[in-house]
């Protein structure tokens, strides 16, 4: 019987970690710039999190979480977003008695147990970042901003910018029973999954892919028609912040997010080429969520996005990545004696912080040459018999093929 990775989940192979470097690089350098500080959690939390942050009625948590009992009995949950642990730990560390606002970002893998698709899966890893403490606008602005810059900075060009405003608990209820009524009035023609959302969740009927709902979005009541006066100027303010940063944006009304806590501010960006399967970075705010989960009320607005998606995206618009650096040696060795002098050549070449690796024993002069080439690695140290009793070697630029011999002590000094 032979085994493969689980349905929905994946190997990261040798030649792709260089897409996930770059996205780290580019990931880690902006977030100090924008005075993030880097927080990891577990991979599980206890289920209750995610029932109260998440939504206890949602598709995530009701049909796509692992979930299980350990073997003490506690329900526990495979993480199946970033956020609401990184609240969890604000709270549990205290971090609410810190100065206002507490910037942190993570990468962490992600759960879901959904239908494994290009681009989506079970197992997937995001990096993300949230700023709690502080609900005024210009927070937003830097967080939209950190996130366009995150794109560029990565090489990905011919992206769009899209944000919404999908008001608080004071004039949200007020937008979505204007929504309702609009869409009760087309209910014969929208998906089943769409007639469930009606009640339950109807934000989500702006954003449903399929035809029949699709063609009402447009016409549907906009959230940002609804907002109170507080929201109002919270939004205008965004615009106007964003405006003055020079970032390209759209206003989307359809735009909502998936997950239950957000507030106000919600944006994406995604490629031009393909909907919103596609997007790229996804976040907005969410003032409520601390409260949610057993904290005093306190504001919080974050990004996340996925490596894998990046990686695709990078791969399609053909991005030139560095690659991960050879050793700069081979030590290739013919025969017993050479090899244990190739062992302590390699060993001394490490030392003075340079990469080697030992040629394969047991192969021919040639075939470790073939395999420096193979291996994309510029120079070979050569050592036979003779080198042995001369106490020498011969080293070889594999770019140009010359070669000249040299004592071992003055190879090792020139370095
Ligand atoms: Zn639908
Ligand atoms: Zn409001």
């Amino acid at each position: 019987m032979q085994f493969r990775a689980p349905r929905g989940a994946s190997d990261l192979l040798p030649q792709q970690q260089k897409y996930w470097r770059h996205i780290e690089r580019a990931c880690v350098t902006l977030s100090q710039q924008y005075g993030f500080s880097r927080l990891d959690t577990p991979v599980f939390e206890s289920s209750g999190l995610f029932d109260r942050s998440v939504g206890a009625g949602t598709d995530i948590v009701e049909k796509e979480t692992y979930t299980f009992a350990d073997r003490g009995g506690d329900l526990l949950t495979l993480r199946p977003e970033g956020t609401a642990p990184i609240c969890r730990a604000y709270l549990e560390h205290g971090m609410h008695n810190l100065p206002q606002p507490v910037r942190l970002y993570y990468f962490c893998p992600v759960f879901r147990y959904e239908r494994p698709q290009a681009g989506r899966y079970r197992e997937h890893h995001q990096f993300g970042l949230e700023v709690l403490g502080d609900a005024d606008p210009s927070v937003d602005a830097e967080v939209v901003e950190l996130a366009w810059r995150l794109v560029s900075r990565l090489g990905l060009s011919d992206v769009s910018l899209y944000v919404n405003s999908i008001g608080d608990r004071q004039c949200r209820p007020v937008y979505l029973d204007a929504l309702r009524s609009y869409y009760r009035e087309r209910q014969a023609n929208l998906c089943p999954d769409c007639q469930q959302r009606l009640d339950r969740n109807a934000l989500r009927l702006l954003d449903c892919k399929r035809e029949g709902c699709h063609q009402y979005g447009d016409d549907a009541p906009r959230s940002v028609d609804y907002l109170c006066d507080d929201c109002q100027s919270h939004w205008d303010r965004l615009l106007q912040y964003l405006a003055l940063m020079g970032i390209p944006y759209q206003v989307d009304h359809r735009l909502v997010r998936g997950l239950d806590y957000y507030t106000r501010t919600v944006f994406e960006i995604q490629p031009l080429e393909e909907g919103g399967q596609s997007t790229l970075v996804g976040g907005g705010r969410y003032d409520g969520l601390i409260e949610e989960i057993g904290g005093r009320p306190t504001p919080g607005i974050g990004f996340a996005t996925g490596l894998e998606r990046l990686t695709l995206n990078l791969q399609r618009q053909e991005v030139p990545i560095d690659e991960d650096p050879s050793p700069q040696y081979l030590v290739i060795n013919m025969g017993q004696a050479a090899r244990e002098t190739a062992l302590d050549v390699a060993v001394r070449i490490r030392q003075q912080g340079t990469g080697a690796i030992l040629g394969s024993a047991g192969r021919s002069l040639k075939g470790q040459l073939r395999q420096a080439n193979a291996l994309s690695i510029p120079y070979v140290v050569i050592i036979g018999d003779d080198e042995v009793a001369a106490n020498s070697i011969t080293i070889r630029d594999m770019a140009t093929g010359g070669q000249e011999r040299r004592p071992v002590p003055e190879f090792l000094e020139q370095l």
